[in-house]
Parts: structure tokens; sequence; C-alpha cells
């Protein structure tokens, strides 16, 4: 999102009518309020406020503008400073804006992110393996995703290898200790290294600046154990702090001004495809407080859609907490 674009994001979402009245006594007059101007001294008031346009107007001595240059004018303020209390006050984040160049430059330089990048295209580029990928393009076929849901969400597969990830790793100078400590390769008691995400289709899980940070991982084997499994946790990932799907569902959140909680990628992702999009899953856990501060970010109002079994309505009372 460019800095335009954030402007006129919160903009829209707070009113220029309580942030003025919150500060100058307004008095409706018709469609308008009007005021004595705060900006020089007047008797009858000739400060109007237009809640339609969202502007407001003296014509006493003619300034004028919108709710940022009220602000700045009002408050003696910079225009950073009137969107960021603006931003924070309708709850829109401003990584969005001015963080996210400098986030976007450390992240790119972070080995955890460079290794889940890496193991991200090599997943993708299997999948895409006339042969290797033939499973598991069969699987997300019979599971009704198209092509470009695949693509959206960065869908891949891990083969049936023990260090095939490892193996173009080294090739690219990423050590394998940075495997293992971003969950990506699992160390045994002899010290050997091998690739954790074997035989398996690979949903990357992405932060809010979009980066992979870790994978959730279906076995494509009927008798495979566990069903899912996902990356373990590391400096970049912390499942109570990761919500699946939310750098996609963000805009759809506040556009609805409501969010479906939902137990799995895969019905995150049939969700989005079939025009369902301001929906999230939690990564093989419960819904935390972290989890809900996180969403009440975009939207307050937050729906859970969990299994009738037991231990979905556990989580569910867990999570209502
Ligand atoms: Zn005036």
């Amino acid at each position: 999102m460019t800095d335009d674009q954030l402007k006129e994001r919160v903009r829209d979402a707070v009113d220029i009518v309580q942030i003025i009245g919150e500060r100058v006594s307004l008095k409706k007059a018709g469609k308008a309020y009007v005021a004595r101007c705060p900006f020089h001294t007047e008797k009858t008031p000739s400060f109007n406020v237009n809640p339609e346009l969202q502007i407001y107007k003296c014509f006493g001595c003619g300034v004028g503008g919108d709710v940022f240059s009220f602000l700045m004018a009002y408050d003696k303020i910079s225009f950073p400073e009137a969107l960021r209390a603006l931003a924070e006050r309708a709850g829109i984040p401003l990584t969005d804006a001015a963080g996210r160049k400098h986030q976007a430059r450390r992240e790119a330089n972070d080995p955890y992110y460079q290794a889940n990048a890496l193991a991200r295209e090599y997943f993708v580029d299997s999948l895409n393996d006339a042969e290797k990928g033939a499973s598991a393009r069969e699987y997300l076929s019979r599971r009704g995703l198209s092509k470009e849901t695949i693509g959206k969400f960065g869908l891949g597969y891990a083969p049936d290898s023990w260090d095939g990830l490892l193996a173009l790793a080294r090739i690219r100078g990423i050590a394998p200790n940075i495997l293992v400590d971003s969950g990506l390769a699992v160390r045994n008691e002899k010290g050997r290294v091998y690739d954790r995400f074997r035989g398996r289709v690979a949903f990357p899980i992405t932060n809010d600046s979009g980066r992979v940070v870790a994978f959730g991982a279906r076995t494509l084997d009927p008798d495979g154990e566990p069903k899912y499994l996902n990356s373990s946790e590391s400096p970049v990932y912390q499942k109570n702090r990761i919500l699946y799907g939310l750098y996609h569902a963000r805009d759809a959140i506040r556009r609805e001004k409501s969010v479906f909680v939902v137990e799995g990628y895969m019905d995150v992702i049939r969700l989005m495809q079939d025009g369902i999009e301001n929906v999230v899953a939690t990564c093989g856990t419960s819904l935390t407080a972290e989890h809900g501060r996180l969403l009440r970010r975009y939207s307050d109002r937050i729906i859970l859609v969990f299994d009738g079994d037991t231990a979905g309505e556990r989580a569910a009372v867990r999570a209502g907490d």
C-alpha cells in the first residue's frame, strides 16, 4: 500500500465531525456543523464542517481542508504525526506504510527468511516438476483448487527425500544450522541433519508483510502420521502470533468488518477461492489472546467456525475467553 492509499484509508475510517467536535464546540445547522472559528477571532460562527464531503471551511478567514490539515493546524503537529494519531485511532496499523520499507529491507537480509523463501522455491519447483509433483498436483485438483489459487497461496510439494532441501541450501550458501533453527530440517541424536518435510503438500505460512515464516505440510500417504506437520517455532515464527491467510484476508476483513476463524489451511483456501475472503486459520493451535489482539487491529467482529466435536468446542470456548 502506498502512502496515498494509507492516507485515503485513514480518512475514510475517521469522521471529521467527531475529530473537530472533540476540540471545538460544534452546532448542527442543516446538513453541516458550525462553530466560532478556532483560527481567527470572531463573534458569529463562520466556521463550517461538512460531514458529507468530510471537509471544513471558514468563511471568515478562508482556512479549510480535510481532517489531516485541521489536526496539523489545530494540534500544531506534522502530517506524519497527524496520520499516526488518526491511524491509531482507526486501528489501522502503520506498518502498512512507513514501517514497511524498513521492515522489508531488514527481512530480506535475515537468514531465517532466506531459508523459508528458499524452501518455498524448492517446494513450488517440485510441485511443477512433471514427474515428482504428479501425485501432489493430483491431490490438489481432487480438492478442487484452481491453478490460480495454488499460485496465489504458493502451494508446493516437499518430495520424498531426506536431503533435497539441504542439498539446495548448501548450493545457495545457507548452512544446515539455519535450516534446523528455521524449523525446516531436523537434527537427530547422532547429529545427522535431514529435511523435516518429505512426501507432503506444503502450505507456506506468511507473516503480515507477506513473507514466508513457516510451512504447514499435509502427507500424501493415506497412512502417514501426522496428517499435518508444521515447521517448529523459530525466531521468525511463533504460532500463537501468526494466523494463516491473514496477509491475503486483511483488506476483506476491513471491508466486511468481520473475520471468520476456521481450523484448517484448506478451509481458508477453499473459502477464499469461493469468494469468502475475510477468513483466517490458526496454525495447529487453539486461538490465543495474542491472535485476538492481532485480529482486533482489523475488526472487532470475530466469528469462530470450529468443528462440532468436543476438541473443537473446547478450543472455541477457550478462544471466547
Ligand atoms: Zn476563520
